[in-house]
């Protein structure tokens, strides 16, 4: 009977170690797919150019911006 009620209390603590795992996961995944959203978000094109390129190094101009340097003092010739 003890044996019983032992093996009947593994059992209920494997299915809520599998479900935090479960839980877990998808949790992960789910920021996962926040930081890749964020990351094509942050995705600006060069107004010369048509480069995209990630924001943080691009040139913000205004509104407008630039891939480098030099293709933002063309465009503003
Ligand atoms: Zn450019």
């Amino acid at each position: 009977m003890v044996r019983h009620v032992a093996k009947f209390l593994l059992l209920i603590a494997v299915f809520i170690i599998a479900y935090m795992a479960i839980k877990n996961g998808v949790r992960r995944r789910d920021w996962q797919r926040q930081a890749s959203g964020a990351i094509t978000e942050d995705m600006v094109r060069c107004k010369l150019c048509g480069v995209h390129l990630p924001r943080s190094e691009s040139l913000e101009f205004g509104d407008e911006y630039f891939c480098s340097e030099e293709h933002r003092r063309i465009a503003k010739k």
